[in-house]
């Protein structure tokens, strides 16, 4: 009996381990029983930031390219779609994590 039971936890477990060894979604590693992501769930907020920045910033060069005295209205305005669209792009040409 007791050897029955063993082999259907073994059968369990090695079904749970198939099942885990699909890889992570975000971090694309194996999917082991101690798998944690290597970079923390902060990781894409922070690696978002420096594209976010640079989008803002050239939202803003080309508003002053397109505007000699722009109002701060479409400063903001122009500082916030550079950052979206740096943000989509990002998203779009960056992996799927
Ligand atoms: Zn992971």
């Amino acid at each position: 009996m007791v050897g029955l039971e063993q082999t259907a936890t073994a059968a369990a477990d090695k079904n749970k381990t198939d099942l885990e060894m699909a890889t992570c979604p975000r971090c694309l590693g194996a999917l082991t029983e101690n798998h944690r992501c290597p970079r923390g769930p902060l990781s894409r907020v922070r690696d978002a930031i420096p594209t976010v920045l640079l989008g803002s910033l050239l939202g803003i060069v080309v508003c002053f390219a397109i505007e000699e005295r722009p109002s701060s209205a479409l400063l903001v305005a122009a500082s916030a779609l550079g950052a979206v669209l740096a943000n989509a792009i990002r998203q779009a040409a960056g992996p799927k994590v």
